[in-house]
Protein backbone atom coordinates (compact mmCIF):
# COMPACT_ATOMS: atom_id res chain seq x y z
CA UNK A 1 0.00 0.00 0.00
CA UNK A 2 1.65 3.69 -1.16
CA UNK A 3 1.82 6.43 1.38
CA UNK A 4 0.03 9.47 0.71
CA UNK A 5 2.37 12.46 -0.07
CA UNK A 6 0.83 14.36 2.82
CA UNK A 7 2.38 11.41 5.48
CA UNK A 8 5.95 11.60 3.33
CA UNK A 9 5.42 15.32 4.13
CA UNK A 10 4.99 14.78 7.98
CA UNK A 11 8.21 15.08 9.49
CA UNK A 12 7.76 12.96 12.37
CA UNK A 13 6.77 9.74 9.91
CA UNK A 14 10.11 10.41 8.06
CA UNK A 15 12.28 11.11 10.83
CA UNK A 16 10.57 7.36 12.23
CA UNK A 17 12.07 5.88 9.51
CA UNK A 18 15.43 7.07 9.18
CA UNK A 19 15.99 6.30 12.99
CA UNK A 20 14.39 3.00 12.96
CA UNK A 21 11.15 3.22 14.54
CA UNK A 22 8.26 1.13 13.71
CA UNK A 23 6.14 3.90 14.08
CA UNK A 24 6.32 8.02 14.45
CA UNK A 25 3.89 7.20 17.86
CA UNK A 26 8.30 6.92 19.25
CA UNK A 27 8.67 10.68 19.83
CA UNK A 28 5.24 10.47 21.29
CA UNK A 29 7.13 8.92 24.60
CA UNK A 30 10.73 10.14 23.79
CA UNK A 31 9.37 13.87 24.31
CA UNK A 32 6.71 12.86 27.31
CA UNK A 33 10.33 11.28 28.91
CA UNK A 34 12.29 14.87 28.25
CA UNK A 35 9.69 16.46 30.25
CA UNK A 36 8.93 14.18 32.76
CA UNK A 37 12.01 11.90 33.08
CA UNK A 38 9.86 9.08 33.80
CA UNK A 39 12.28 6.50 32.40
CA UNK A 40 14.92 7.27 35.35
CA UNK A 41 16.00 4.09 36.89
CA UNK A 42 13.02 1.79 35.62
CA UNK A 43 13.51 -1.81 35.92
CA UNK A 44 10.26 -3.34 35.46
CA UNK A 45 8.04 -1.68 32.93
CA UNK A 46 4.75 -2.59 31.28
CA UNK A 47 4.23 -1.80 27.50
CA UNK A 48 -0.04 -1.68 27.25
CA UNK A 49 -0.91 -1.59 23.55
CA UNK A 50 1.93 -1.80 22.72
CA UNK A 51 1.74 -2.83 18.29
CA UNK A 52 3.68 -1.93 15.96
CA UNK A 53 6.36 -1.93 18.66
CA UNK A 54 7.47 1.56 18.45
CA UNK A 55 6.96 2.62 22.27
CA UNK A 56 8.71 -0.36 23.07
CA UNK A 57 11.30 -0.10 20.84
CA UNK A 58 12.13 3.10 23.30
CA UNK A 59 11.70 1.28 26.42
CA UNK A 60 14.05 -1.46 24.80
CA UNK A 61 16.60 0.60 23.63
CA UNK A 62 16.54 3.42 26.80
CA UNK A 63 16.74 0.76 28.95
CA UNK A 64 17.38 -3.08 28.13
CA UNK A 65 20.39 -2.47 25.55
CA UNK A 66 22.52 -0.16 27.38
CA UNK A 67 22.13 -2.19 30.63
CA UNK A 68 23.08 -5.24 28.59
CA UNK A 69 25.96 -3.38 26.68
CA UNK A 70 27.55 -2.72 29.95
CA UNK A 71 27.62 -6.71 30.76
CA UNK A 72 28.05 -5.67 34.45
CA UNK A 73 24.44 -7.41 35.05
CA UNK A 74 23.35 -10.90 35.50
CA UNK A 75 20.17 -12.23 33.21
CA UNK A 76 18.19 -11.73 36.45
CA UNK A 77 19.12 -8.37 37.13
CA UNK A 78 17.94 -6.85 33.37
CA UNK A 79 15.26 -4.62 32.71
CA UNK A 80 11.93 -6.74 32.63
CA UNK A 81 9.89 -5.11 29.44
CA UNK A 82 6.78 -6.76 29.28
CA UNK A 83 4.34 -5.61 26.69
CA UNK A 84 0.89 -6.51 25.38
CA UNK A 85 -1.12 -5.98 22.78
CA UNK A 86 -4.26 -7.43 20.72
CA UNK A 87 -1.87 -7.79 17.47
CA UNK A 88 0.92 -10.04 17.09
CA UNK A 89 3.96 -7.62 16.92
CA UNK A 90 7.60 -8.55 15.73
CA UNK A 91 9.83 -9.61 18.12
CA UNK A 92 12.35 -6.68 19.66
CA UNK A 93 15.26 -7.47 22.07
CA UNK A 94 14.79 -7.36 25.37
CA UNK A 95 10.66 -7.01 25.26
CA UNK A 96 8.01 -10.10 26.14
CA UNK A 97 5.31 -10.16 24.33
CA UNK A 98 1.66 -11.17 25.16
CA UNK A 99 -0.91 -11.35 22.78
CA UNK A 100 -4.00 -10.36 24.65
CA UNK A 101 -6.90 -7.98 25.48
CA UNK A 102 -6.48 -5.63 28.59
CA UNK A 103 -9.65 -5.54 29.59
CA UNK A 104 -9.55 -9.33 30.26
CA UNK A 105 -8.76 -10.39 34.05
CA UNK A 106 -6.72 -13.15 32.17
CA UNK A 107 -3.68 -10.31 30.92
CA UNK A 108 -3.30 -9.13 34.00
CA UNK A 109 -2.51 -12.40 35.43
CA UNK A 110 -0.46 -13.40 32.65
CA UNK A 111 1.63 -9.55 33.02
CA UNK A 112 1.79 -10.45 37.01
CA UNK A 113 3.32 -13.89 36.51
CA UNK A 114 5.79 -12.72 34.28
CA UNK A 115 6.87 -10.50 36.86
CA UNK A 116 7.70 -12.90 39.04
CA UNK A 117 7.16 -11.52 42.39
CA UNK A 118 8.33 -7.84 41.59
CA UNK A 119 6.51 -4.99 41.07
CA UNK A 120 6.59 -2.56 37.83
CA UNK A 121 8.19 0.99 38.38
CA UNK A 122 6.50 2.08 35.56
CA UNK A 123 3.31 1.50 33.32
CA UNK A 124 2.84 3.16 29.65
CA UNK A 125 -0.77 2.69 27.27
CA UNK A 126 -0.75 4.25 24.05
CA UNK A 127 -4.03 2.42 23.71
CA UNK A 128 -6.40 3.79 20.94
CA UNK A 129 -9.54 1.71 19.54
CA UNK A 130 -10.58 1.54 16.06
CA UNK A 131 -12.10 5.30 15.65
CA UNK A 132 -15.99 5.72 14.17
CA UNK A 133 -15.67 9.39 13.92
CA UNK A 134 -18.97 9.02 16.39
CA UNK A 135 -17.38 11.44 19.15
CA UNK A 136 -19.42 9.94 21.86
CA UNK A 137 -18.62 6.48 21.02
CA UNK A 138 -14.95 6.77 20.47
CA UNK A 139 -14.68 8.94 23.67
CA UNK A 140 -16.16 5.96 25.67
CA UNK A 141 -14.51 3.47 24.76
CA UNK A 142 -11.27 5.73 24.80
CA UNK A 143 -11.76 5.96 28.53
CA UNK A 144 -12.64 1.72 28.89
CA UNK A 145 -9.13 1.13 27.33
CA UNK A 146 -7.58 3.65 29.98
CA UNK A 147 -9.78 1.96 33.22
CA UNK A 148 -8.56 -1.31 32.30
CA UNK A 149 -5.15 0.12 31.86
CA UNK A 150 -5.86 1.54 35.32
CA UNK A 151 -6.73 -1.99 36.86
CA UNK A 152 -3.56 -3.58 35.45
CA UNK A 153 -1.71 -0.74 37.18
CA UNK A 154 -3.31 -1.49 40.66
CA UNK A 155 -2.14 -5.39 40.23
CA UNK A 156 1.51 -4.61 38.90
CA UNK A 157 2.69 -1.09 39.70
CA UNK A 158 4.90 -0.52 43.04
CA UNK A 159 3.70 2.34 45.28
CA UNK A 160 6.01 5.63 43.95
CA UNK A 161 5.42 4.37 40.64
CA UNK A 162 4.54 6.39 37.44
CA UNK A 163 1.86 5.25 34.84
CA UNK A 164 1.15 7.37 31.75
CA UNK A 165 -1.60 6.71 29.08
CA UNK A 166 -3.18 8.42 25.87
CA UNK A 167 -6.47 9.95 26.80
CA UNK A 168 -8.80 11.48 24.55
CA UNK A 169 -9.79 15.29 25.52
CA UNK A 170 -13.26 15.30 25.43
CA UNK A 171 -16.13 16.50 27.79
CA UNK A 172 -16.48 13.63 30.15
CA UNK A 173 -12.19 13.84 30.82
CA UNK A 174 -12.89 15.18 34.54
CA UNK A 175 -14.51 12.16 35.60
CA UNK A 176 -11.19 10.41 34.24
CA UNK A 177 -8.87 13.05 35.89
CA UNK A 178 -10.98 12.01 39.45
CA UNK A 179 -10.52 8.54 39.04
CA UNK A 180 -6.57 8.67 38.46
CA UNK A 181 -6.36 11.34 41.35
CA UNK A 182 -7.64 8.96 43.84
CA UNK A 183 -4.50 6.63 42.76
CA UNK A 184 -2.09 9.33 41.97
CA UNK A 185 -0.91 12.72 44.03
CA UNK A 186 0.51 14.17 40.78
CA UNK A 187 -1.56 13.75 37.39
CA UNK A 188 -0.70 15.75 34.58
CA UNK A 189 -1.74 16.33 30.84
CA UNK A 190 0.37 16.73 27.99
CA UNK A 191 1.00 17.07 24.38
CA UNK A 192 4.17 16.43 22.66
CA UNK A 193 4.83 18.54 20.26
CA UNK A 194 4.88 15.59 17.56
CA UNK A 195 1.13 14.37 18.04
CA UNK A 196 -0.94 16.55 15.73
CA UNK A 197 -2.50 19.62 17.38
CA UNK A 198 -5.89 18.31 15.37
CA UNK A 199 -6.05 15.11 17.11
CA UNK A 200 -8.00 15.65 20.56
CA UNK A 201 -5.26 12.92 22.11
CA UNK A 202 -3.13 13.62 24.66
CA UNK A 203 -1.24 11.75 27.74
CA UNK A 204 -2.20 11.61 31.13
CA UNK A 205 1.17 11.37 33.26
CA UNK A 206 0.61 9.94 36.71
CA UNK A 207 3.16 9.99 39.36
CA UNK A 208 3.63 8.34 42.98
CA UNK A 209 1.75 5.88 42.66
CA UNK A 210 -0.25 5.43 46.19
CA UNK A 211 -3.61 3.91 45.90
CA UNK A 212 -6.59 4.47 48.84
CA UNK A 213 -6.37 2.71 52.16
CA UNK A 214 -7.82 -0.29 52.20
CA UNK A 215 -8.54 -0.35 48.48
CA UNK A 216 -8.82 -4.07 46.97
CA UNK A 217 -7.96 -4.29 42.71
CA UNK A 218 -10.69 -6.72 41.97
CA UNK A 219 -13.16 -3.71 42.46
CA UNK A 220 -11.72 -2.10 39.38
CA UNK A 221 -12.54 -5.16 37.72
CA UNK A 222 -15.92 -5.24 38.31
CA UNK A 223 -16.79 -1.87 37.44
CA UNK A 224 -14.74 -2.52 33.89
CA UNK A 225 -17.33 -5.71 33.68
CA UNK A 226 -20.49 -3.62 34.70
CA UNK A 227 -19.88 -0.88 32.53
CA UNK A 228 -19.05 -3.26 28.89
CA UNK A 229 -22.56 -4.37 30.18
CA UNK A 230 -26.29 -3.44 30.04
CA UNK A 231 -25.88 -0.27 31.61
CA UNK A 232 -22.60 2.47 32.36
CA UNK A 233 -21.43 2.83 35.83
CA UNK A 234 -21.00 6.13 34.79
CA UNK A 235 -24.15 7.52 36.64
CA UNK A 236 -23.29 5.80 39.92
CA UNK A 237 -19.51 7.75 39.58
CA UNK A 238 -20.90 11.36 38.39
CA UNK A 239 -21.37 12.34 41.86
CA UNK A 240 -17.76 12.09 42.33
CA UNK A 241 -17.36 15.13 40.32
CA UNK A 242 -19.67 17.43 42.49
CA UNK A 243 -17.48 20.53 45.00
CA UNK A 244 -13.85 19.64 46.05
CA UNK A 245 -14.35 16.10 44.26
CA UNK A 246 -13.75 17.99 40.92
CA UNK A 247 -10.40 17.91 40.24
CA UNK A 248 -8.28 20.06 37.99
CA UNK A 249 -5.87 19.30 36.31
CA UNK A 250 -2.52 20.96 35.08
CA UNK A 251 -1.95 20.74 31.41
CA UNK A 252 1.82 20.79 29.93
CA UNK A 253 3.31 20.79 26.29
CA UNK A 254 6.07 18.75 25.59
CA UNK A 255 8.83 18.15 23.52
CA UNK A 256 11.55 21.14 21.97
CA UNK A 257 8.59 23.92 21.30
CA UNK A 258 10.74 25.37 18.87
CA UNK A 259 10.86 21.84 17.03
CA UNK A 260 9.14 20.21 14.23
CA UNK A 261 5.44 21.21 14.46
CA UNK A 262 3.40 18.15 13.91
CA UNK A 263 0.60 19.76 11.92
CA UNK A 264 2.88 21.31 9.10
CA UNK A 265 4.14 19.74 6.33
CA UNK A 266 7.83 20.52 5.49
CA UNK A 267 9.14 20.16 1.96
CA UNK A 268 10.54 17.11 0.87
CA UNK A 269 14.23 16.91 1.38
CA UNK A 270 15.77 15.85 -2.45
CA UNK A 271 18.72 13.43 -3.55
CA UNK A 272 20.78 15.66 -6.08
CA UNK A 273 21.51 14.23 -8.95
CA UNK A 274 23.73 15.74 -11.88
CA UNK A 275 20.17 16.15 -13.72
CA UNK A 276 18.55 18.63 -11.56
CA UNK A 277 15.22 18.44 -12.97
CA UNK A 278 14.69 15.08 -12.27
CA UNK A 279 16.11 14.87 -8.37
CA UNK A 280 13.53 12.86 -6.29
CA UNK A 281 12.68 12.01 -2.92
CA UNK A 282 13.76 8.26 -1.77
CA UNK A 283 11.22 7.22 0.35
CA UNK A 284 12.39 4.45 3.05
CA UNK A 285 10.12 1.31 3.11
CA UNK A 286 8.95 1.12 6.65
CA UNK A 287 10.93 0.14 9.71
CA UNK A 288 8.67 -3.33 10.35
CA UNK A 289 5.52 -4.23 8.06
CA UNK A 290 2.57 -5.50 10.32
CA UNK A 291 3.11 -9.11 10.45
CA UNK A 292 -0.69 -9.89 10.86
CA UNK A 293 -2.34 -6.89 9.77
CA UNK A 294 -6.54 -6.75 9.54
CA UNK A 295 -6.27 -5.94 5.79
CA UNK A 296 -4.46 -9.70 5.57
CA UNK A 297 -7.80 -11.42 4.65
CA UNK A 298 -8.35 -8.23 2.56
CA UNK A 299 -5.28 -8.68 0.61
CA UNK A 300 -5.00 -12.59 0.39
CA UNK A 301 -8.60 -12.81 -1.30
CA UNK A 302 -7.41 -10.10 -3.52
CA UNK A 303 -4.64 -12.18 -4.68
CA UNK A 304 -6.72 -14.71 -5.73
CA UNK A 305 -9.47 -13.39 -7.47
CA UNK A 306 -7.69 -9.92 -8.76
CA UNK A 307 -9.28 -6.69 -8.04
CA UNK A 308 -12.72 -6.06 -6.20
CA UNK A 309 -15.13 -4.16 -7.94
CA UNK A 310 -17.72 -1.97 -6.26
CA UNK A 311 -18.81 0.22 -8.82
CA UNK A 312 -21.47 -2.92 -10.03
N1 LIG B 1 2.39 2.48 21.18
C1 LIG B 1 2.28 1.75 19.93
C2 LIG B 1 3.59 1.99 19.18
O1 LIG B 1 4.31 2.89 19.56
O2 LIG B 1 3.86 1.26 18.23
C3 LIG B 1 1.10 2.19 19.10
C4 LIG B 1 -0.20 1.75 19.72
S1 LIG B 1 -1.54 1.89 18.60
C5 LIG B 1 -1.80 3.61 18.56
C6 LIG B 1 -2.90 1.35 19.54
C7 LIG B 1 -2.89 -0.14 19.84
O3 LIG B 1 -3.91 -0.41 20.81
C8 LIG B 1 -3.22 -1.03 18.63
O4 LIG B 1 -2.12 -1.83 18.31
C9 LIG B 1 -4.39 -1.90 19.13
O5 LIG B 1 -4.30 -3.26 18.73
C10 LIG B 1 -4.24 -1.78 20.65
N2 LIG B 1 -5.46 -2.10 21.40
C11 LIG B 1 -6.68 -1.54 21.27
N3 LIG B 1 -7.54 -2.12 22.15
C12 LIG B 1 -6.83 -3.05 22.85
C13 LIG B 1 -7.16 -3.98 23.88
N4 LIG B 1 -8.40 -4.05 24.39
N5 LIG B 1 -6.20 -4.79 24.37
C14 LIG B 1 -4.94 -4.74 23.86
N6 LIG B 1 -4.57 -3.88 22.88
C15 LIG B 1 -5.50 -3.05 22.38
Amino acid sequence: MGKSSKDKRDIYYRKAKEEGWRARSAFKLLQIDEEFDILKDVKCVVDLCAAPGSWSQVLSRKLYVPTKAANLTRDEDLPLIVAIDLQPMAPIEGVTQIQGDITSIRTAELVIQHFRGHRADLVVCDGAPDVTGLHDMDEFVQSQLILAALTIVTHVLRKGGNFVAKIFRGKDISLLYSQLKMFFPAVTCTKPKSSRNSSIEAFVVCEGYNPPEGFEPRQLYNLLERASGAYSDLDCCSSWLEGPNKIMIPFLACGDLSGYDADQSYPLPVHETTDMEHSVYQSLAPVQAPIAPPYKTAKELERKVGKFDFST
